[in-house]
């Protein structure tokens, strides 16, 4: 049993509370990698914003669950040597598709965990949420729940359409299952891909593709019947075209990549959101770097001459997400 209290890390309790009363919202980067969790921790302890350090399941397989405890603990160390004196980090299961998967995660470090049950029939995502609050709650872990399904695809994650949260579940799910926050869908979507260019209208001005408005009525109606209840978003990287057009002139092939506008982010940020996943971003910003690299120096190939860069331009995206969309800057000084 590793206790996460050990490791320096914080559960998402207090973080949230602050979160909902302040009007913003914590950022929650996904990482698998060294260059990616550098770059996270640089950002946060920089503009001393509260992260969640994000890691999926398929992350976990990829970067090693043991590897990646020692990872997240010297995240901590690496942000106190930054000059942040108490970090406030939290290393949190995504998308956790089992008890089991859940249970190994509280027992190895996670100060949070999402359990998602979206997919199943609502009792049994009622019971199956309950049964992991249960557990990880004698531990002094925080759990997410959802109700409502997201369309996209992340990792093993997918589905074709999105079905949004109904408001007249979340008081019974949130009271039976005891869950810290809940995720719910208001049409954002997982990938880069999420929407197509027939559910969007064209920008004259810029030739662009606007997508449709996130459902915010949806979102005040489940504001309405659990007030200042910690509300996280999924799926909700903007996809920056500048990104998008910097690959596709470099020999990548990303057609009618569409994300959620940043403006949007905000105003769900100054609302009950407080936890707003971004993972899309950073993996464009990535890709977009080192496409440069390669296109500019055909003849590179020192890694640290191409993570490096990509590290760079990781970093300053997350700095903007952090100052600009969620305003969590200098919310934990
Ligand atoms: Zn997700």
């Amino acid at each position: 049993m590793v206790d996460y209290k050990s490791l320096g890390l914080v559960n998402s309790k207090e973080m949230f509370a602050k979160a909902v009363h302040g009007g913003y919202a914590i950022p929650a980067f996904n990482f698998n990698n060294m260059e990616q969790l550098q770059a996270i921790i640089k950002a946060a302890a920089d503009t001393k914003s509260p992260v969640i350090l994000q890691v999926s399941k398929g992350a976990r397989n990829y970067a090693n669950p043991i590897l990646l405890r020692f990872m997240a603990q010297g995240a901590v160390e690496y942000a106190k040597s930054l000059g942040w004196e108490k970090p406030e980090i939290v290393l949190h299961l995504d998308h956790g598709d089992t008890f089991e998967t859940c249970k190994d995660c509280v027992d190895n470090g996670f100060s949070s965990v999402m359990i998602d049950g979206s997919h199943l029939p609502y009792e049994e995502n009622v019971a199956l949420t309950k049964k992991v609050c249960d557990y990880a709650h004698a531990h002094g872990v925080t759990v997410e729940g959802e109700l409502g399904v997201l369309a996209g695809v992340e990792d093993e994650v997918s589905s074709d359409h999105h079905t949004y949260t109904d408001p007249n579940e979340v008081v019974d799910f949130v009271e039976r299952t005891g869950v810290d926050s809940l995720a719910i869908s208001i049409g954002t979507s997982h990938g880069a891909y999420k929407f197509t260019p027939e559910q969007c209208t064209l920008d004259e001005k810029t030739g662009r593709l606007v997508p449709p408005p996130l459902a915010f009525d949806v979102l005040e109606a489940v504001e309405a019947k659990i007030p200042g209840f910690p509300i996280v978003l999924h799926g909700s990287s903007s996809v920056p075209q500048e990104y998008v057009d910097m690959i596709n002139s470099m020999g990548g092939k990303l057609p009618n990549a569409i994300g959620i506008p940043e403006e949007e982010l905000r105003k769900a940020a100054k609302m009950d959101v407080c936890k707003i996943n971004i993972d899309s971003d950073s993996r464009l910003a990535m890709t977009a770097a080192v496409r440069k690299v390669f296109t500019e120096k055909p003849g590179e190939f020192d890694p640290r001459k191409y993570l490096g860069p990509a590290r760079d331009e990781m970093e300053k995206l997350y700095k903007h997400k952090i100052v600009a969309v969620l305003g969590s800057d200098g919310k934990a000084e």
